[in-house]
């Protein structure tokens, strides 16, 4: 398996002023931060998190190493906040899914009640448990799912990024599988819609990544878009043919039509050969050089035939 298209977005909401929700999509790495506090703190703490991630999001590997990284940044908030008295008491959730393409997995850190899902065969799973009031009261029995959604405490979170100089990360690592679509939210997002509204979204995006990114966060506004809503979609797909065999196709390219100009040829090439030509602005000169290719490699193979 490899990452296909992964696609990020966030939005203000409709009632909030300020956008304190940050996220980072930089492949392997992905997570949604959800900031709270006083004045700006907020957005302060998120982007702490998020830039944390981010420096050193290169060559990571593995759940701890993800969750080392969350550490370190709850280390930095909690600084900032001591350094900064209009800081005092800041804090952000942080969800971070690490992507292992050798390994089929994923590894995931998370503080809070920001989301991973994931979409298989159809179905939505919630991956993380939330760090919330209301979850820790539906997980002891003493709240029904329908009194939680009514919570007047259900934006409470139970734990946090940089409130204290020590966190305790949630890590777990799931398989992954080709035909998998991951979903990392903030509350923004399934506080105002719920999961099964989430699906029927996803469906109608068929699973392209930035329409169904655009889409969810479109419903969280249509249904009041009381928070910040963060939402980042990515894809697991199947792992290409090797470079050397998809260097070996010189003799198909796409049409306009986005078809294989050269259909019998088609059929005994790799897949990811149709893909390559067909993105970028160069398509159309691809295309040429590819119909001449397939002519000659046409003409070649009737001259060995007659001669042979
Ligand atoms: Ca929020």
């Amino acid at each position: 398996m490899r990452l296909g298209r992964a696609s990020a977005l966030s939005d203000t909401g409709r009632r909030r002023l300020q956008n304190e929700d940050a996220f980072v999509c930089d492949p392997p790495l992905f997570a949604v931060a959800d900031g709270m506090g006083g004045a700006r703190a907020g957005e302060i703490a998120s982007r702490l998190a998020t830039a944390a991630l981010e420096e050193r999001a290169q060559g990571l590997q593995g759940a701890d190493a993800v969750a080392d990284l969350v550490r370190e940044a709850n280390a930095r908030i909690y600084q900032h906040a001591l350094d900064d008295p209009a800081a005092a008491g800041m804090g952000t959730t942080v969800t971070a899914v690490l992507v292992d393409e050798a390994e089929g997995a994923m590894s995931i850190a998370h503080v809070g009640d920001s989301r991973a899902y994931r979409l298989r065969g159809g179905e939505l799973e919630q991956l993380t448990a939330d760090h919330s009031l209301v979850a820790e009261l539906l997980r002891e029995g003493r709240l029904t799912e329908e009194e939680a959604k009514q919570h007047p405490h259900r934006s409470v979170i139970t734990r946090a990024l940089g409130t204290d100089a020590e966190v305790q990360v949630d890590t777990l690592r799931v398989d992954a599988r080709p035909g998998d679509c991951y979903l990392l939210c903030s509350d923004g997002l399934t506080s105002m819609i719920r999961d099964g509204e989430i699906l029927r979204v996803a469906a109608a995006a068929a699973g392209d990544p930035e329409r169904m990114a655009a889409a969810l966060v479109a419903a969280a506004n249509r249904a009041g878009g009381e928070d910040n809503v963060t939402v980042i979609v990515f894809e697991i797909v199947e792992d290409e043919e090797p470079e050397a065999e998809a260097e070996a196709t010189v003799a198909i390219a796409p049409d306009e039509t986005g078809e294989p100009a050269a259909r019998e040829d088609s059929e005994r090439q790799p897949r990811s050969s149709v893909r390559r030509h067909g993105a970028g602005p160069g398509g159309r000169w691809l295309a040429l050089a590819g119909v001449l290719g397939a002519l000659a490699a046409a003409i070649a193979l009737l001259w060995w035939g007659l001669g042979g």
